[in-house]
């Protein structure tokens, strides 16, 4: 292990925004939400459907899950981080590791109970949350 590397988390102060993950609902969140409540669809908001499957929205008759991907924690392919210094450099990397296997296996288990699952990157529904509620309507009228 380098020196200066911890195996421990050491606060920072860049680290202090960071701290928490997944929250229900962020910003972003609630205007998809909105987009898709104002197309005159229903959903439902905070279930945990089953043990690492809680869907940010779920519309539970057409069985599809949506999530809601922080950039910075799910590594979107524009925002995420790539690189990280400091001294939480390893943790850092080892945690979205992590949050990237998690989501992966949540999405195997929806898809295993018959859930589609869509991801949106939040970037996504703060450039137009209309155009991706437009994406979702289609496979929640079927
Ligand atoms: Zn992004």
């Amino acid at each position: 292990v380098a020196e200066g590397i911890a195996q421990t988390w050491v606060a920072t102060a860049r680290g202090r925004h960071l701290a928490g993950r997944r929250k229900t609902g962020t910003v972003p969140e609630l205007a998809l939400r909105k987009a898709l409540y104002a197309m005159g669809l229903r959903y439902r908001v905070g279930c945990r459907v089953a043990p690492g499957f809680r869907p940010d929205v779920l519309f539970t008759r057409a069985r599809v899950a949506i999530f809601v991907d922080g950039c910075f924690w799910h590594g979107c392919p524009d925002h995420g981080r790539k690189v990280f210094q400091g001294p939480n450099q390893r943790l850092w990397e080892a945690k979205l590791l992590r949050n990237r296997r998690n989501d992966a296996k949540a999405d195997a288990n929806a898809r295993d109970m018959g859930f589609a699952v869509v991801r949106v990157w939040e970037c996504e529904i703060r450039r137009s949350p209309e155009v991706v509620a437009r994406r979702i309507e289609p496979l929640v009228r079927k």
